[in-house]
């Protein structure tokens, strides 16, 4: 085969397991389509919540749910999102309870070039999911149910869906809620400061991205989807921990660029002062490399730094000592003090 020849189109139909799913998207179709599981070497994936068939919505609009009077066809739906997959949100129902799932998938896979590319960026990242976030799922991201496929469906010719908990909805929206308090948005912060300690690193977080960011309000918990990019064995440097500064650090001062970032879309930093009279933030960055050199875990120092920070905040009318600031002008928790004399 000469190099510039386009690779062939993953044959999906040779690699089914015995599992089957019905899924119906009823606004379009009366009857279910059948898929079957997509077997991938040394992946394993949890079973499906039990329930008979699944009923879906009308995909998602790249800006929410798509009303079904809307409805394009799904010849407009792949050429709209002819780089990606569309999703939709589907429910299984069983006697007593209801588990909402997330679909996203790519269509007429058979003929459609884009949408084959797609499919193997879902092929990668369902390779992830079994790779690194086993740990992870339904705690930061969501439970993952594998691949299906459908070498015939009502709907889109030859169809692949990747089935997931449903995660809640997209940061963009949350943020311009009133229920975005500072409390949920450290929550947020939070959960990625945790992914990258697991040293999963997500690679598409940041201004522009929030897609990949879902709020469930009803379980106050976080999920990060779309891990198409991600890679695993990050080591994080991020040299703050979650809290609300007056200023920008400079990225090379805070040390880990997505972490960073999940800080700007959260609006975490802001910019009532030049970041170098932000005498706060430059005694936390002295006082976490103080720790580090002293051979304090990374983890740690941060959880220490954050206390600090929190107990000079309790502390009305507390003036941090005009620069230059030397490690004897921080103030320091009781915890911490005890924490420094077993170091
Ligand atoms: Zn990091």
């Amino acid at each position: 085969m000469s190099a510039n020849m386009a690779p062939s189109p993953p044959r999906f139909f040779d690699h089914h397991e015995e599992q089957l799913l019905h899924l119906t998207l009823d606004f379009t179709a009366p009857h279910p389509t059948t898929f079957y599981k997509v077997k991938l070497e040394g992946a394993h994936f949890a079973p499906l919540p039990p329930g008979p068939d699944l009923i879906g919505t009308a995909p998602y609009h790249p800006y929410g749910p798509m009303k079904e009077s809307r409805f394009p066809g799904w010849e407009e739906i792949a050429r709209l999102r002819s780089d990606s997959t569309f999703c939709s949100s589907a429910v299984i129902q069983s006697s007593n309870e209801v588990s909402r799932l997330a679909v996203k998938g790519v269509l007429f896979l058979e003929t459609d070039v884009f949408q084959q590319e797609s499919a193997e960026r879902m092929l990668k990242e369902a390779k992830f999911y079994a790779a690194h976030l086993q740990e992870l799922q339904g705690k930061f991201v969501p439970r993952y149910y594998g691949l299906w496929h459908a070498p015939v469906t009502q709907w889109g010719g030859e169809v692949l869906i990747a089935v997931m908990e449903w995660g809640g909805m997209r940061l963009s929206a949350f943020l311009h809620s009133e229920i975005a308090t500072l409390a949920r948005r450290f929550r947020i912060a939070e959960a990625l400061d945790e992914l990258h300690d697991h040293g999963v690193y997500h690679a598409q977080i940041g201004v522009g991205q929030e897609r990949h960011i879902l709020y469930n309000i009803e379980t106050e918990s976080v999920r990060f989807v779309d891990f198409s990019d991600a890679f695993a064995g990050h080591i994080c440097g991020r040299q703050l921990p979650v809290r609300l500064f007056d200023s920008y650090p400079s990225r090379i001062q805070f040390g880990c660029r997505e972490a960073y970032s999940i800080r700007q879309c959260l609006d975490l930093f802001g910019n009532r002062v030049r970041n170098r009279d932000d005498d706060q933030m430059n005694v936390a960055l002295m006082h976490m490399q103080g720790l580090l050199a002293r051979g304090v875990s990374r983890r740690e120092a941060l959880h220490l730094v954050g206390r600090t920070i929190d107990h000079w905040r309790t502390i009305s009318g507390l003036q941090l000592k005009r620069r230059p600031v030397t490690e004897n002008s921080i103030p320091l928790s009781a915890d911490e003090i005890q924490i420094m004399k077993n170091y």
